[in-house]
C-alpha cells in the first residue's frame, strides 16, 4: 500500500498556498504596524516546560502531547510543542528580555502538535498565530491585545464571530470561588456529564466551559466568578471594558469563559466563530501574570492570545474572502527545434533574472502542446521562436488573452514584455483560441 500522511496531518499543496500567504501577509503587516517582533522558536522543548507552563491538570498535558525520549544518556523527555505561550515565556526568560526593555511584544506563526481526535477544524498538526505582550500589569495592555485580535479579523474580512469576555480574578480570589463552585457541583453531581464528573475535583472551573447540554443546564445557577472578585480585579476589568468601548469593540460578557490554570489572572477572552460548527473557537487568550515566575523567571505580568490558522482560513472562506488562485507564470517561452529550445531555455533564465515569472517546456513537446501548457499555466504572454526567428533575431509574442501576436526584436524583448504585462493588469481568458499557434513554423 502506498504511504499516506498520518491521521490528522495535512499536506498543503500549491493551490492552497495563496490563501495561507494572504493570511500570513495580513498578520505580518498588522504585527509590524502594532510593533510586535516575530519570534521563531524551536518545535521541541523539554516536556517539563509544558508540564509546568501549561499545567498538569490540562487536557493538553494530560493526554494530547507528543512526548518521547531522545537519544541522550540518560534520555531526556522532549515534546513537540502543543502551543507556544510556554515556549515563548521560556525564551523571554532565557534571553533576559526584562533587562532589555520594559515592554516586550512578540508574535509567532507556526505548527503546533496535539494528539486529538481529528475532525473538521481539528487536526493533530495545526498552525497558530499568536502574540504575547510582556511587562505590563495594566488594563491598557489587555485592551491593546484584544483590539489586535479584532483588527486581524476585520482585515481578514471575518465578521461572523463573537468576542466573549470574562475576568477570572487572581489565584487568591479563585480559592474561595473554587470551593463554592465545588460545593455547588457536588450538590448537582447527578445532573453532570461523565466528563465533568471526572474533571470537577481536579479542575472544577473547566466544568463551566463544557459545551454539553446537561452541563450547561446543571450549572445554570452556579455561583459566578465575578462575585468573588475584589475591588482591584473589578476595577481592572471595568477599565478594560471602557478601553474596548472607546475603541469601538463589541463584546459579550460570559461568566462561563474560564481558564482553569493557576497562573491565569483576570482577563480571559475568546473569539468564537459563528459559522464554524463544533470547533468554533477561532482564537483565545488571557492574562497570565503567574507564568513567567512559574517557569523560573522573575515575576513578569503578561497577556497574549493565539488563533488557529486553519480555522481562520475556514472563516475567511465562509465570508467569501479567501484568496483565489494565482497565475503560475506570466510568460511562457516556446522553442520549436533544438536551437530555439536552447534559446528558450537561456531566455527563460534571463527573464527570471529580470524579475518576470517565466517558464519554458522541459518535455520537448510540440508547438501545439507547449501553447496548451502556456494556457493551462495561466501565462499572459507566449514568446515563440523557431529557426527563422532565431536568424532574424525577432521573437513572436502572443497575447494569450487577446489572441493577437506580433514580432519583437530580441534586443527589445525585456522592455516590451514588461510594457505588455503592465497594460494587461489581470490575466483573462480571450475569445480567440489561445492554444492555437500563430503563423509560425519550425524551419
Ligand atoms: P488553545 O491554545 O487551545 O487556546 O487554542 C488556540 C486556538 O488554536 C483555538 O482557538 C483554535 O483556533 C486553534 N486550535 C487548537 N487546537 C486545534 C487543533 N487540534 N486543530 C486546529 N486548530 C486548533
Amino acid at each position: 500500500m502506498a504511504y499516506q500522511s498520518l491521521k490528522g496531518f495535512r499536506d498543503i499543496l500549491p493551490e492552497e498556498s495563496p490563501r495561507w500567504r494572504r493570511l500570513e501577509e495580513t498578520i505580518r503587516s498588522l504585527m509590524r504596524r502594532g510593533g510586535y517582533g516575530e519570534v521563531r522558536l524551536p518545535i521541541v522543548e523539554a516536556t517539563e516546560l509544558f508540564a509546568r507552563g501549561v499545567g498538569e491538570g490540562t487536557d493538553i498535558v494530560g493526554k494530547e502531547m507528543y512526548s518521547f525520549l531522545d537519544r541522550s544518556d540518560p534520555p531526556e523527555s522532549i515534546t513537540l510543542r502543543p502551543e507556544l505561550t510556554a515556549g515563548a515565556a521560556r525564551a523571554f526568560v532565557q534571553h533576559s528580555m526584562m533587562q532589555v526593555q520594559p515592554v516586550t511584544k512578540w508574535f509567532y506563526i507556526g505548527p503546533m502538535f496535539r494528539y486529538e481526535h481529528p475532525q473538521a477544524g481539528r487536526y493533530r498538526q495545526f498552525h497558530q498565530f499568536g502574540l504575547e505582550l510582556y511587562g505590563s500589569p495594566h488594563p491598557e495592555a489587555d485592551a491593546e491585545v484584544i483590539v489586535m485580535g479584532m483588527e486581524l479579523l476585520h482585515e481578514l474580512g471575518i465578521e461572523n464571530f463573537r468576542l466573549r469576555l470574562n475576568s477570572i480574578g487572581t489565584p487568591e480570589e479563585r480559592i474561595g470561588y473554587r470551593a463554592a463552585l465545588l460545593a455547588y457541583l457536588h450538590a448537582h453531581v447527578g445532573e453532570l456529564s461523565e466528563d465533568s464528573v471526572r474533571r470537577m475535583d481536579t479542575n472544577p472551573l473547566r466544568v463551566l466551559d463544557s459545551k454539553r447540554e446537561e452541563d450547561i443546564r446543571a450549572t445554570a445557577n452556579a455561583p459566578h466568578i465575578m462575585d468573588a472578585l475584589g475591588d482591584e480585579s473589578r476595577g481592572h476589568f471595568e477599565r478594560v471594558q471602557q478601553l474596548l468601548a472607546a475603541a469601538g469593540v463589541g463584546y459579550t460578557l460570559d461568566h462561563r469563559l474560564v481558564r482553569g490554570l493557576d497562573y491565569y489572572t483576570r482577563t480571559a477572552f475568546e473569539f468564537q466563530g459563528l459559522d464554524l460548527g463544533a470547533q468554533d473557537a477561532l482564537g483565545g487568550g488571557g492574562r497570565y501574570d503567574g507564568l513567567i515566575e512559574q517557569i523560573g523567571g522573575r515575576a513578569t505580568p503578561a497577556i497574549g492570545f493565539s488563533f488557529g490558522m486553519e480555522r481562520l482560513l475556514i472563516a475567511m472562506e465562509n465570508a467569501g474572502k479567501s484568496a483565489g488562485p494565482e497565475p503560475e507564470t506570466d510568460i511562457y517561452v516556446v522553442g520549436l527545434d533544438d536551437d530555439s529550445r536552447r534559446w528558450a531555455f537561456t531566455q527563460t533564465m534571463e527573464l527570471r533574472r529580470q524579475g518576470f515569472a517565466a517558464d519554458c517546456d522541459v518535455l520537448r513537446r510540440s508547438l501545439k502542446a507547449q501553447m496548451r501548457e502556456a494556457n493551462r499555466r495561466g501565462a499572459r504572454l507566449a514568446v515563440i521562436v523557431g529557426g527563422s526567428e532565431l536568424e532574424a533575431r525577432h521573437a513572436q509574442v502572443k497575447d494569450l488573452a487577446e489572441g493577437v501576436q506580433h514580432g519583437i526584436a530580441f534586443d527589445d524583448l525585456g522592455g516590451e514584455l514588461r510594457h505588455m504585462l503592465e497594460r494587461a493588469s489581470s490575466p483573462q481568458q480571450g475569445t480567440a483560441d489561445p492554444a492555437a499557434p500563430g503563423p509560425i513554423s519550425a524551419s
